[in-house]
């Protein structure tokens, strides 16, 4: 267990996320004709553009988070910090406390306009494959690192279940964009439990009713409980905002300064 402990809280997460996606992205090259490569490479390269300036903002908010929870931790805030523990049940419980507040930070970003603004440049993708897991505006690292802070604060949960969440979930939100479609019997047996890839597929249709859907991140039990699942075939959904659909506003400047600008619809 130690072993274990040890292994994956040493991975480098954004290496253990490129890894996955640089897998993903030939194994949905395999299933696509030649000829789209050079479509598909513009993509690639509009939402690693946007990765790198998430990334390099990250970097310099990994030491402010370190320090709030290891003062939060040394001031024993925190749910698990007043109820004694063992490490392995704060480790299970700790998985589901993140994603549930994530859930809700999530409905957040779809809620508040400000939110919305920087949220928006993920939803606005209308090709979805494995890429679309770099395309967050760089800003957004703060809403995110935000999330995890107030889970850690609320739990009393430190940096090493963060980074056991993440090692689940950055596989997942990587499967939940490619462009492959699962068959029915996945969403009938994994769908019980996770975010199944075609569930995530519906949260990036351009209707309204569904983009304001399936907010989990690991599980889907919250979106049963708060009665925001909604279930179509994926052959039914348009990806992306209508305000978005422009060749012209799927690039990557106009993508960074979209959340400073009145993006209108149809116009
Ligand atoms: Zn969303
Ligand atoms: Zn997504």
């Amino acid at each position: 267990m130690e072993k274990l402990y040890t292994y994956l809280t040493n991975i480098n997460l954004d290496v253990f996320m490129a890894m996955i996606l640089a897998v993903l992205f030939s194994a949905e090259q395999l299933f696509t004709s030649v000829s789209s490569l050079f479509k598909r490479t513009t993509h690639l390269i509009n939402n690693v553009l946007l990765q790198f300036g998430y990334l390099l903002l990250n970097l310099v908010l990994a030491s402010l988070v370190i320090s709030i929870l290891n003062w939060a931790n040394a001031n024993k805030y925190g749910l698990f910090n007043i109820i004694e523990t063992p490490y392995y049940i704060k480790v299970i419980v700790g998985i589901f406390c993140i994603d549930f507040v994530n859930y809700w930070a999530h409905r957040l970003n779809h809620t508040w306009e400000i939110f919305w603004r920087l949220h928006r440049v993920h939803h606005s993708d209308t090709i979805m494959d494995s890429t679309t897991t770099y395309r967050f505006h760089p800003l957004d690292a703060f809403t995110d690192n935000l999330s995890g802070v107030i889970a850690a604060l609320m739990f009393g949960l430190d940096g090493s279940i963060l980074i056991f969440w993440l090692v689940l979930y950055i596989p997942l939100l990587v499967l939940h964009h490619t462009n492959f479609i699962m068959p029915n019997w996945f969403d009938r047996i994994f769908g019980k439990l996770i975010v199944s890839p075609n569930f995530h597929k519906i949260h990036h249709h351009q209707n309204q009713e569904f983009t304001d859907s399936n907010y989990g991140l690991i599980f889907i039990f919250w979106d049963k409980l708060f009665k925001t699942f909604r279930q179509i075939p994926v052959s039914e959904i348009k990806f992306g905002l209508t305000e978005f659909d422009k060749p012209e506003r799927q690039g990557f400047w106009f993508l960074l300064k979209s959340p400073f600008v009145n993006v209108k619809k149809n116009s």
